[in-house]
């Protein structure tokens, strides 16, 4: 029989209440697992796997690691996907628990995801974490989001159609999802089409009665009105999803969200994720730069962060457009302003996340000190923005001196604590007992010494000395010849080899005063930073709010900085459906030119009087067309971003949405083919665009046969050119010379080429691009170009040619004309190996069978091989 020991009882009983997370158990300087728990963290951190008695009889896989490295075992945890509980020892000492068990009591204090880490290490500075819940009646769905280490909350509701759009926008790290839907979403999560970690939820949080009781107890408000929710049920569903998951993962992480706002998603440029992945907005291919590295030239987090959402969400409000382009335009003509107003923002540090920290008590002095450091700074700010009052005043108004917390930091927090563990943490003259006591403990050594000289001369013991240690406390030392010497009132406290250890009645009561002032130093110096972090806590809206204003200044210093360096102009954006771009370029190729290459300017209008809005690119492969389409989506994204463009001029007509449909590189992972994914996306866009959208179509039709690919191009074509509520501004590339004749019989279709220069048999890319329709495909000098065999190519343009004039081609070359061009060791059909291989059913074959058949394959193939270099090297 077994039975399991107390403290294994403990474990298990905390462990049913979190059997979904792997439960880490505090046992002294250690975090453990065991059973299950154990296996999992043994393989996921490549850690020993143990085991430890825990019975009579029972002995318990166990795995653990050391407290302070929690952080980083942490990381690796959520990043692999697993929820992870942390359980803690509430008390120092065991209470006798009702069970009479005599044990420190323990239990789960949060449980981390990836939506409710805190951990600096755990985050990217200039990316925000979001938790977010969605919910849905079929037709309408409501969706919010929460980024608890720096307290945004906001809830939206749209159609339900939407809303996918609106996850990919948010791309939270973990999504609350009601129960009934989860097995939906965690299908659509394998497809890469939905963030990866879709947590559960019962379908009752979500419901009307519940979401009104949970938000309004932790608002405080009677309704919903206060965020603009009354009238959204589903987004107020959403929300409370929220904040209730945060309650029972972690109840302090939950107070961090103060305020909760509504907004609506129509108010921003719609984009999915395909689409910002084709133009490379946060990540470039192959290693190159992405669109935001090339602008991103922020000095501080929350403008880090705040660039990337409005790259991932354009505005369309041309009056919130303006007053960027109106702060980028000044810094960008100032460059002197913006160099001191960046220098004065490398000194301003994450306030966002930093009283977050310290409203959860988790702040550590350094990070109060980086707020303070940061608050200091905000008077060279203003002072910058004040030069054109007229501009920035309203920004400047909006930006609290947070003078009170400012104050009570550089009162109280030493700048550099003197002792270690942050003894000395808090500054002299900021409370007087504090102080007191330091005196105190000062004046000890003083009075130490004078004890010392003063026994000395009363026992005449030449050699007496006062001394400390830590297990015996203070003590006056007196050698073993001197013992005769020792006083009545010395009691003896230590025997060494050479002397006797004693104490005094006076020794005594200094001792357990100096222990007490210790205790109390340390007890007052916690105290006090504890007032002071939650002083930060109650600042935390107006902390929230110079935040706002200064991740506002960052970024459009960052625009004004890539203007200026890149010769951005500043574009004209209405509100009409146009998009005319005179000497544009693309913001990313343009930097990545080698030396003695310029990029070349291209004009485009689409749309507007008098000019089609779907254009017809043809070109080459290599020849620009690409980097034509994706050139203009950018220039409409960072118009419509706040930013300056890379062109000579540009006028942009707020646009709603952008659509790529380019290449063919993606989701080969997904187990769909190219050719489906690409209508599957192709489909989304003929039934979301609109007129005020801006379509990219490159090569559409690629992935399957001529015929049918050319059919398909040529429909969704007609399709967007006729619907009378599409019609939006397109750009198609194409390499089907056959469509070129649309434009002949579309009076909104226009033919573009991209130019090339012939000469004496070599091409030349000339990047320009011009109207009318490009010659011919010049494939086979692509072919060439990639280094295919000489007679291939021969044999190419041959073939083209017969094509080209109609007739059908004659039977292929002699044999004879490729002798000695090709390395024998490709094999032809005729060779034993292959014409083995095609013989073999492989269904009917065991493994063991196959594995035969390889080794025989393998031993003709040496043989063969062999033959080949034979008849190669007699030939
Ligand atoms: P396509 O789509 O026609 O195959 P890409 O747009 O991918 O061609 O362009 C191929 C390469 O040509 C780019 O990577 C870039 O190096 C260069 N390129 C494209 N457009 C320009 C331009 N306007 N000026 C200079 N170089 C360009």
């Amino acid at each position: 029989m077994t039975t399991a020991t107390p403290i294994r009882q403990q474990y298990l009983e905390i462990k049913r209440r979190h059997a979904d997370a792997i439960l880490l158990f505090r046992i002294g300087d250690f975090y453990e697992a065991f059973d299950d728990d154990a296996r999992l963290l043994a393989r996921e951190l490549d850690i020993v796997l143990t085991s430890k008695p825990m019975g009579r009889g029972l002995r318990v896989p166990l795995a653990g690691v050391p407290h302070h490295s929690l952080e980083r075992h942490l990381a690796t945890l959520i990043g692999r996907g697993h929820r992870v509980a942390i359980c803690e020892q509430l008390t120092t000492q065991p209470v006798k628990g009702g069970a009479g068990r005599g044990l420190i009591e323990r239990d789960v204090v949060r449980v981390v995801t990836p939506g409710t880490v805190l951990e600096p290490g755990l985050l990217q500075s200039k990316v925000n974490n979001y938790l977010a819940a969605y919910c849905t009646d079929g037709r309408r769905a409501g969706i919010a989001y929460a980024d608890v280490t720096t307290g945004d909350f906001a809830a939206t509701e749209l159609d339900a159609r939407s809303a996918q759009e609106e996850l990919q926008r948010i791309g939270p790290a973990e999504l609350l999802v009601p129960a009934g839907l989860a097995a939906q979403f965690s299908h659509a999560s394998a497809a890469g089409a939905q963030p990866g970690f879709v947590t559960a939820r019962p379908d009752a949080v979500f419901e009307p009665a519940a979401v009104r009781r949970t938000l309004s107890r932790h608002f405080g408000s009677r309704s919903l009105a206060p965020f603009g929710l009354s009238r959204w049920p589903l987004a107020a569903g959403a929300a409370a999803a929220v904040v209730e998951y945060l309650n029972e993962t972690q109840a302090a992480v939950a107070g961090q969200l103060t305020r909760l706002s509504s907004y609506s998603a129509e108010a921003f440029m719609v984009m999915d994720d395909q689409t910002v992945r084709a133009l490379e907005v946060f990540e470039g291919r192959g290693g190159a730069p992405s669109l935001l590295a090339t602008l991103d030239h922020t000095r501080t987090a929350m403008g880090g962060r705040l660039l990337r959402r409005w790259l991932r969400q354009p505005s369309l409000d041309v009056a919130e457009i303006t007053r960027r382009q109106e702060h980028v335009a000044w810094l960008a003509a100032n460059a002197r302003d913006r160099a001191e107003l960046f220098a004065a923002l490398e000194s301003v540090h994450d306030l966002e996340r930093l009283s977050g920290r310290a409203r959860a008590g988790l702040a550590l002095p350094s990070e109060v000190l980086a707020v303070r450091q940061s608050l200091e700074t905000l008077p060279r700010v203003r002072a910058v923005l004040g030069r054109d009052g007229r501009r920035f005043g309203p920004l400047l108004a909006a930006l609290p001196a947070c003078e009170h917390v400012l104050e009570l930091i550089r009162s109280s927090v030493n700048e550099e604590p003197t002792g270690r563990d942050g003894a000395g943490l808090v500054r002299e003259g900021f409370s007087s007992e504090l102080d007191e006591l330091r005196g105190l403990l000062k004046n000890g050594r003083t009075f130490l010494a004078e004890l010392e000289q003063r026994e000395r001369a009363r026992t005449g013991i030449k050699s007496l000395r006062v001394g400390f240690n830590k297990v015996f406390g203070y003590f006056i030392e007196v050698t073993k010849p001197n013992l005769h010497l020792v006083p009545e009132g010395y009691a003896r406290k230590q025997t060494l080899t050479s002397a006797e250890r004693f104490v005094t009645l006076e020794l005594k009561e200094y001792e357990s005063l100096v222990l007490n002032a210790q205790e109390r130093v340390v007890e007052l110096e916690r105290g006090i930073f504890r007032r002071v972090c939650q002083e930060i806590g109650r600042s935390r809206p107006d902390l929230l709010a110079a935040a706002a204003t200064v991740a506002h200044l960052d970024a459009v210093a960052a625009f004004a900085e890539a203007a200026d360096r890149r010769g951005y102009t500043r574009p004209r954006v209405i509100d009409e459906a146009v998009l005319r771009v005179k000497g544009g370029r693309h913001p990313v190729v343009e930097t990545l030119l080698g030396d003695g290459l310029a990029f070349v300017p291209n004009d485009l209008e689409l749309g507007g009087e008098g000019s089609p809005e779907i254009a017809l690119v043809t070109g080459p492969n290599m020849s620009g067309k690409s980097t034509y389409l994706r050139q203009a989506a950018l220039i409409v994204l960072m118009a419509q971003a706040g930013s300056f463009v890379p062109a000579n001029s540009a006028v942009v007509g707020v646009t709603d949405r952008v659509y790529t449909r380019i290449g063919l590189y993606d989701r080969i992972g997904g187990g769909e083919s190219t050719f489906m994914t690409e209508m599957v996306e192709t489909a989304h866009i003929l039934h979301h665009a609109t007129p005020r959208s801006l379509v990219l179509l490159d090569e559409l039709g690629r992935g399957t046969s001529t015929y049918d690919g050319l059919a398909v191009a040529r429909a969704v074509l007609e399709y967007l050119h006729n619907h009378p509520s599409l019609r939006p501004k397109t750009l198609f590339a194409t390499h089907y010379f056959e469509l070129t004749a649309l434009a002949a019989v579309l009076p909104r279709v226009r033919n573009l080429r991209v130019e090339i220069a012939e000469e004496g048999g070599e091409l030349r890319f000339l990047y320009r691009v011009s109207p009318g329709v490009a010659e011919r495909s010049y494939g086979v000098y692509a072919a060439k170009l990639a280094g295919l065999p000489a007679p291939v190519v021969r044999r190419a343009e041959e073939l083209l040619g017969e094509y080209e004039s109609g007739g059908a081609p004659k039977a292929g070359a002699d044999e004879a004309e490729f002798e000695g061009e090709f390395d024998r060791t490709v094999w032809g059909r005729g060779a034993r190996v292959v014409q083995d291989l095609l013989a073999l059913d492989v269904n009917s074959l065991s493994p063991v069978e196959a594995l035969m058949k390889l080794y025989e394959l393998r031993k003709a193939a040496e043989g063969e091989e062999g033959e080949g270099r034979r008849v190669l090297k007699s030939a």
